[in-house]
């Protein structure tokens, strides 16, 4: 594991990605390009987002991959039933 402090990049209203640490999370941060305030919240965090699409990635290939398994276990079970006649 990573000793340091985990660091989330939040983006502030104008996209500009700012390095948060965990403790100022649902925290009122000042952007230090544009100066708007804006408040740090996890769901916006690129961790997050990157989180989120890895799982919609993983939960793809775990029904592409049941699709394939069904489809070739079809495809045994037709040939044996062929071969059984
Ligand atoms: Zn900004």
């Amino acid at each position: 594991m990573n000793a340091h402090a985990q660091q989330y990049r939040i983006p502030c209203p104008s996209s500009h990605i700012i390095s948060v640490p965990a403790s100022l999370l649902d925290e009122e941060l000042i952007c230090p390009q544009c100066n708007v305030r804006f408040l740090a919240k996890f769901k916006d965090s690129l961790e997050h987002v990157e989180e989120q699409t890895e799982r919609a990635a993983y939960q793809w290939l775990t029904v592409a991959i049941s699709t394939a398994v069904l489809l070739i276990t079809a495809g045994i079970i037709a040939v044996a039933s062929q071969l059984l006649q």
